[in-house]
C-alpha cells in the first residue's frame, strides 16, 4: 500500500478503496490529521467537517462493500469552495456579510458528488465573493502557497488549490469567472479545469458575474480531472445556461500521443512584463508538445486579447453590482439594526462587504447607469463579440492554443494589495477564455526559482476531451506534476 495517502490521486485511492487494502473512513481519518497538523500554516480552511466527512466514509464503505463497480469518487476525501452552498453546511463566500449563512439546500454539483458517495471534508477559503487572485480578499485570513509560505497560493479559489498542493485533500472545487481555477492551480502546480460555459450546472453556485462563472475541479494530476468531470458535468434543468448535450466518458480522451493535432501559439499572450522563466519554460513545453507529435504554429495573432482585461473589468463589475444586491440584510447572513430601514441596509452593506467588493459594486454601478451604459458595458459587449469571433476563426485552423497560465509565478503576500491594477493583470492570460465562454485547462509546465509555473490549453466549446488528451500526453511525458510541495 502506497503508504503516502498526502500524495494519493483519487484513481489511486480507489484503487486501493476497491481493493479493501484501504477503507474510506481510514483515508478520511488520515486526511483530518494531515488538514490539523498543516492547515494552522496553509490556513486553506474556513471549516473543516469532520462528522459529516466520518459519516459520509462509513456510508461509503458500506458502498464499497456491496457494489462491484461504484463511481472512482466514492468514499475519496474533497474540498469544497465556499462559493457553492452546501446544505447544512456554512457557506460564507469568503465574506462577513455570509458569515453566519447556511444553506438550505445542495447546489447540483454537491448533489451529484453525494450521490457518487464522495466524502466532503471541508469548506476553502477564498476571496470575497470570489474577487480577486490572491486570496488576500478574503475577509477571514489570507491562504499561503505550499511552496512558499510567504507567497500567496493565487485566486479566487485559492483556498482550494493550496489544500490539493499541501495534502489536506485528494482533489478540490472550485470556481472560475476570469481565472480563478487555473491561476491559482498555475500557482500550486496542480491541474485545475474551467469547463465550457453551460458545460456545469450553476445551481446553487453563489453569482458573481453570471455569465462567466463556471465550477470546475483542481486535481492532481490530469486523470484525476477527467474523473472529476465525468462526475459534475451535464444538463440541469434549474440552470436554464446549462446545456443540453451528453457527456462523454472523459477518460477516454487519455491518449498518451497528439499526432495529428494542430496547436496555435497566440502571440498576444506572451505579455510585457512576463518573467522570462515563464516564457522560457513555455518554450520548452511547445517543443515538448511538438515531440509527441503536435505540429505547432508559433505565429498565431489574435489582436483584439489586450481589450480583454478592459471588457472583463467593466462586464464583471455590471453583473456582480446586480448580483449582489440582494444582500441587504433582510433575507440572508449579518443584518445591522439600524435607526430605518434604509440605515439598516446601508450599514448592513457597509460593515458587511470588503473594500474589493465594493469597488466592483461601485464600478458595475457606474458602467451601468443611464448615459454611460452605451459608452462602457454596450462598448464592452460589442468588443466581447469580437474576441469570441477571432477564437472561432482561430480555433478553425487548431485544435487548441496554448499559453502561460500566468505571467508571473507566484508574488509575495502583500505585494500587490494595494495596487489593484497590479493584481488585476495576474489574470491576463485567463479572462479572454471566460469572456469567450471557452473551455481551459492549466496543469504543471515548469519551476522558476522553485516556484510553479502552469501552461494552459485552451480549446474551442465543448471540447474539454482535445483539453484533456493534450494536458494528459505532456503529464505522461514530464516530471513536473511529481514533484511536491515539502509541507
Ligand atoms: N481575479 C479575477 C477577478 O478578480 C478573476 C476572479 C475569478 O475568476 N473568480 O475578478
Amino acid at each position: 500500500m502506497k503508504t503516502n495517502l498526502k500524495e494519493l490521486t483519487i484513481h489511486e485511492a480507489h484503487r486501493l478503496l476497491k481493493s479493501k487494502q484501504l477503507t474510506s473512513v481510514e483515508l478520511t481519518e488520515s486526511y483530518l490529521d494531515r488538514i490539523a497538523l498543516v492547515d494552522p500554516k496553509v490556513k486553506a480552511f474556513l471549516t473543516v467537517t469532520s462528522d459529516l466527512a466520518l459519516e459520509q466514509a462509513k456510508q461509503a464503505d458500506e458502498r464499497l462493500l456491496q457494489l462491484k463497480d461504484g463511481s472512482p469518487l466514492c468514499g475519496v476525501p474533497i474540498l469544497i469552495k465556499d462559493v457553492i452552498c452546501t446544505k447544512g453546511v456554512k457557506t460564507t463566500c469568503g465574506s462577513k456579510i455570509l458569515e453566519n449563512f447556511v444553506p438550505i439546500y445542495d447546489a447540483t454539483v454537491i448533489e451529484k458528488l453525494k450521490a457518487s458517495g464522495a466524502v466532503i471534508i471541508g469548506k476553502a477559503n477564498m476571496d470575497e465573493f470570489a474577487m480577486g487572485s490572491s486570496t488576500e480578499n478574503s475577509a477571514y485570513f489570507p491562504t499561503r502557497n505550499p511552496w512558499d509560505l510567504n507567497r500567496v497560493p493565487g485566486g479566487s479559489s485559492g483556498g482550494s488549490a493550496a489544500a490539493v498542493a499541501a495534502g489536506e485533500t485528494v482533489y478540490a472545487l472550485g470556481s472560475d469567472t476570469g481565472g480563478s481555477i487555473r491561476q491559482p492551480a498555475g500557482f500550486c502546480s496542480i491541474v485545475g479545469l474551467k469547463p465550457t460555459y453551460g458545460r456545469v450546472s450553476r445551481y446553487g453556485l453563489v453569482a458573481f458575474a453570471s455569465s462567466l462563472d463556471q465550477i470546475g475541479p483542481l486535481t492532481r494530476d490530469v486523470t484525476d480531472c477527467a474523473l472529476v468531470l465525468n462526475g459534475i458535468a451535464g444538463y440541469d434543468k434549474r440552470d436554464s445556461t446549462s446545456v443540453p448535450q451528453p457527456v462523454p466518458d472523459y477518460t477516454k480522451s487519455l491518449i498518451p500521443d497528439l499526432k495529428g493535432l494542430k496547436l496555435g501559439i497566440p502571440k498576444e499572450y506572451f505579455v510585457e512584463g512576463m518573467q522570462t522563466e515563464v516564457a522560457l519554460a513555455m518554450k520548452a513545453a511547445v517543443s515538448k508538445l511538438e515531440e509527441l507529435g503536435a505540429q505547432i504554429d508559433w505565429d498565431v495573432s489574435l489582436p483584439s486579447t489586450p481589450y480583454a482585461l478592459a471588457v472583463y473589468y467593466i462586464i464583471a463589475p455590471s453583473e456582480a453590482s446586480a448580483n449582489l444586491a440582494r444582500y441587504d440584510g433582510v433575507k440572508y447572513g449579518f443584518s445591522f439594526n439600524g435607526e430605518t430601514m434604509w440605515d439598516s441596509m446601508e450599514k448592513t452593506r457597509q460593515f458587511g462587504f470588503g473594500a474589493e467588493v465594493k469597488r466592483r459594486i461601485m464600478l458595475g454601478t457606474y458602467a451601468l447607469s443611464a448615459g454611460y451604459y452605451d459608452a462602457y458595458y454596450l462598448k464592452a459587449q460589442k468588443v466581447r463579440t469580437l474576441i469570441r469571433r477571432e477564437f472561432d476563426a482561430a480555433f478553425q485552423k487548431y485544435d487548441a492554443l496554448v499559453t502561460p497560465t500566468s505571467p508571473t509565478v507566484p508574488f509575495k503576500l502583500g505585494a500587490n494589495v494595494d495596487d489593484p491594477l497590479q493584481m488585476y493583470l495576474s489574470d491576463v492570460c485567463t479572462l479572454p477564455i471566460n469572456i469567450a465562454g471557452l473551455p481551459g485547462i492549466s496543469l504543471p509546465a515548469g519551476f522558476g526559482d522553485g516556484l510553479p509555473i502552469g501552461m494552459q490549453i485552451i480549446g474551442k466549446p465543448f471540447s474539454e476531451e482535445t483539453l484533456l488528451r493534450v494536458a494528459y500526453a505532456y503529464e505522461q511525458a514530464t516530471e513536473w506534476h511529481k514533484r511536491k510541495a515539502n509541507i
